[in-house]
């Protein structure tokens, strides 16, 4: 596996911080909460993505675009894992309604 997950035990109203460069890319305080930095592949939610950069997007099974236009039998998980970039790390962090995740990838 190309990926780690790394679950957060936190709750849906938390910043997350990168763990290179410490930057909140999920920032609260800030009026867009989110702020990707140079190390965030992607921001996703088990609905849809937040973000994504050209790089991370290329090496999914599936665009973007496609995964939006059919996001009711979309597994997004799936869809991230099945990525080939080299090697990531997933922050997976629960977004407080059963079953709802958000994962944000960062480069390892
Ligand atoms: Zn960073």
């Amino acid at each position: 596996m190309a990926y780690q997950i790394i679950p957060l035990s936190i709750s849906a109203v938390d910043n997350i911080a990168c763990p290179h460069c410490q930057q909140n890319v999920i920032d609260w305080i800030q009026e867009q909460y989110i702020q990707p930095c140079e190390h965030t592949l992607f921001i996703a939610m088990d609905i849809g993505f937040e973000y994504i950069t050209d790089d991370f997007e290329q090496t999914m099974q599936r665009s973007v675009d496609d995964l939006h236009a059919h996001d009711d039998q979309v597994n997004m998980f799936a869809e991230i894992t099945q990525s080939t970039y080299p090697n990531y790390l997933i922050f997976k962090s629960d977004l407080g309604a059963q079953g709802y995740f958000r994962y944000i990838g960062f480069t390892a």
